[in-house]
C-alpha cells in the first residue's frame, strides 16, 4: 500500500473520505499501459485509444490497445504465476484476496468517482452498490479459499489454470470482482479485459493490485476492444474463458472455441418479465418497476425491461407509475440527488432512440417523464409504452436502456406463457401477496434468477446467470465457484 493512501479504521469508508462528488482527491492519469506480469508495460502497438466521460463528452484518458503480442504476453505471465499460485495453500492466497477486499474499502471514494465518470452511473449508485458488492464479492471469495475441500467434498477441487475474462460496461468493477474473486479463491490465474467504453475502474483495480503485494502475474488487465477479446478467445494456452456481454458476441466465442479443451461460462442478453398481481402492495410494486428498468439506466442485463400488469388493476398501476417517473431526476451522475444518469456512449444512445422509433412504429403508445435533459452528454428520458404485444420487437429485444414496455394480463397461465414466450432466460420478478404464488411461479418461469416482492437484489452468496440464450454457467455463490474447478 503507498504511504498516501489513508488508513481507515472501520469498513464506512464513506464517513472518513472526501466528498464523493468531490473530484479533487481522485487521481487520473493522462495515459494507462497495460497492466501485466505485476507491472504497467507499454502495448506492442504503441497506440492507445481515448475514453470519455458520457456526461459532458470530454475526454478522460487514453488507454493501450492491447494486440495479440500483448495477450501472448499476459497470458505467459499469468501461466507462470499459475505454477506457484495454484499451489499456495489456501489460507494463504485467502489473504492476498482479503487484502484487495480491505483496499477496495479503503479507496472505495476513488473507485465510486471513477465509475460514474467513466460510465455515467448516478453516484450514488457507484457508491452504495457497485463499490461494496464489488468489495463484498472478493470478502465473500477469500473466505473460500482455504475451504475448498468442504465447499466439494470428496471431488478432488483442482484449479483449472488461466483464465481469459471479458467484461461489458454497465457494472465494470463489479463484473471484475465477480470474475477475478472466485478465480484467485480457487487457485486460477487471470487475464481480464474491461469493455473499451470503460476501462478505468479495471485499471484502477490493477494498481490496488500491485499494492496489495499479490504475486506478479496472478491477475493481468489489459485493455481494448473486440479484437483484443478475440485474442483472448483464440489463445491457445488458456483453460477458461468467463465472458459477460452480448448474445451476439457469446455465441461467437462459443463458436471459436468449439471443440477446444477451454472451459465456458457466458452470462448474456435478457429481457426479464415483471409480474404484477392484483394482490400485490402496489405502491411498493410500483418501486420495484421503477427500480427494475431504470436502475443504472437500464443498463442492466437483469433489467425488468417488461412489464405484465394484472388487468384489474393497470390503470392504477399505471397513473401511479408515471407519476412516479415524472419525480426521477435525469441528469449529473456525479450529482448524488440524480436518479437517472447518462447512456454509456454515444453508440449505444443510437441503439436505444432507434429502438423508441421502432416502438412508436408499431403502433405502441409511448410515454416519456416531462423532465428535461442536459444538452451536452448522452442522455435519454425515462421511458414507457403502453399497448404492446408479444410480437413487438420492444418486447422481444434487449434495448439496454430506460424503455419499459408494458402489457396486461388476467390469468396466471397466461402471464407464465408470455413471460416465457421470449428468446432470454436470465431473470424475473413477480409482485404478490400469496405465498403460493410465488412458488408456483418460480418453478414456471424460465429464468435464472426469479426476485419476488423485490427486484435487482444482488448477493456475492446467490448464484446468477441464465438460460436459453442468456447463456450459461452461474456466477456468484458455491456454483460460481465450482465454475473455476476441476471437479
Ligand atoms: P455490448 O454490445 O453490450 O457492448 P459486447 O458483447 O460487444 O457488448 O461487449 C462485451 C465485451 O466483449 C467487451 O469487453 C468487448 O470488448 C468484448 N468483445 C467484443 N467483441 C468480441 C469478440 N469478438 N471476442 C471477444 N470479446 C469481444
Amino acid at each position: 500500500m503507498s504511504k498516501k493512501e489513508p488508513k481507515l479504521k472501520f469498513n464506512a469508508a464513506w464517513e472518513l473520505a472526501p466528498a464523493p462528488e468531490d473530484t479533487k482527491h481522485i487521481s487520473i492519469k493522462k495515459q494507462y499501459d497495460l497492466f501485466i506480469n505485476g507491472e504497467f508495460v507499454k502495448p506492442n502497438s504503441k497506440k492507445y485509444f481515448a475514453t470519455y466521460n458520457p456526461a459532458t463528452e470530454e475526454k478522460i484518458a487514453e488507454v493501450a490497445d492491447a494486440d495479440e503480442r500483448d495477450v501472448d504476453k499476459a497470458v505467459k505471465a499469468a501461466r507462470v504465476a499459475f505454477n506457484s499460485w495454484s499451489k499456495l495453500s489456501g489460507a494463504e492466497r485467502g489473504k492476498y484476496i482479503y487484502r484487495i477486499a480491505r483496499l477496495m474499502q479503503e479507496r472505495a471514494r476513488e473507485f465510486a468517482v471513477i465509475e460514474t465518470m467513466d460510465g455515467g452511473k448516478p453516484i450514488r449508485e457507484s457508491r452504495d452498490i457497485d463499490v461494496p458488492l464489488a468489495a463484498n464479492h472478493f470478502f465473500y471469495y477469500a473466505g473460500w479459499a482455504d475451504k475448498l475441500e468442504y465447499a466439494f467434498p470428496n471431488r478432488n477441487p483442482k484449479p483449472l489454470g488461466v483464465a481469459g475474462q471479458i467484461i461489458p460496461w454497465n457494472f465494470p468493477l463489479l463484473m471484475a470482482a465477480w470474475k477475478i474473486a472466485p478465480a484467485l479463491a480457487a487457485g486460477n490465474t487471470v487475464v481480464l479485459k474491461p469493455a473499451e467504453t470503460t476501462p478505468l475502474t479495471a485499471l484502477k483495480l490493477a494498481e490496488l493490485i500491485r499494492d496489495s503485494g499479490l504475486p506478479k502475474g496472478v491477475v493481468n488487465i489489459i485493455t481494448g476492444a473486440g479484437k483484443t477479446g478475440a485474442a483472448i478467445v483464440n489463445h491457445p494456452d488458456i483453460n477458461k474463458i468467463a465472458f459477460t456481454g452480448s448474445t451476439d458476441v457469446g455465441k461467437l466465442i462459443q463458436k471459436s472455441i468449439a471443440g477446444s479443451n477451454k472451459k465456458l461460462t457466458l452470462e448474456l442478453g435478457g429481457k426479464a418479465a415483471n409480474i404484477i398481481f392484483e394482490d400485490a402492495p402496489l405502491d411498493q410494486a410500483v418501486e420495484g418497476i421503477i427500480n427494475g428498468i431504470f436502475f443504472n439506466q437500464g443498463h442492466v442485463c437483469c433489467a425488468g425491461s417488461r412489464l405484465f400488469i394484472q388487468e384489474s388493476v393497470a390503470d392504477v398501476v399505471i397513473r401511479k407509475l408515471k407519476d412516479r417517473m415524472e419525480t426521477l431526476r435525469v441528469g449529473d451522475p456525479m450529482d448524488k440527488n440524480t436518479d437517472v444518469g447518462a447512456i454509456n456512449s454515444k453508440e449505444q444512445l443510437m441503439k436505444i432512440s432507434e429502438y423508441i422509433k421502432i416502438g412508436k412504429n408499431e403502433g405502441a403508445e409511448m410515454y416519456q417523464s416531462s423532465c428535461s435533459i442536459p444538452k451536452k452528454g448522452y442522455f435519454c428520458k425515462p421511458t414507457l409504452f403502453l399497448n404492446t404485444s408479444q410480437s413487438h420487437r420492444i418486447v422481444q429485444e434487449e434495448i439496454f436502456g430506460p424503455v419499459l414496455a408494458i402489457q396486461t394480463f388476467r390469468t396466471i397461465e397466461e402471464v407464465i406463457e408470455k413471460a416465457n414466450n421470449i428468446p432470454y432466460g436470465l431473470s424475473a420478478g413477480v409482485w404478490t401477496d400469496k405465498g403460493s404464488k410465488i412458488f408456483n411461479l418460480t418453478t414456471k418461469l424460465r429464468a435464472g434468477v426469479v426476485w419476488a416482492n423485490t427486484y435487482n437484489k444482488f448477493d456475492p452468496t446467490s448464484p446468477f446467470g441464465g438460460y436459453k440464450e442468456s447463456g450459461f454457467g452461474r456466477e456468484g455463490g458455491l456454483h460460481g465457484l465450482a465454475a473455476y474447478l476441476e471437479l
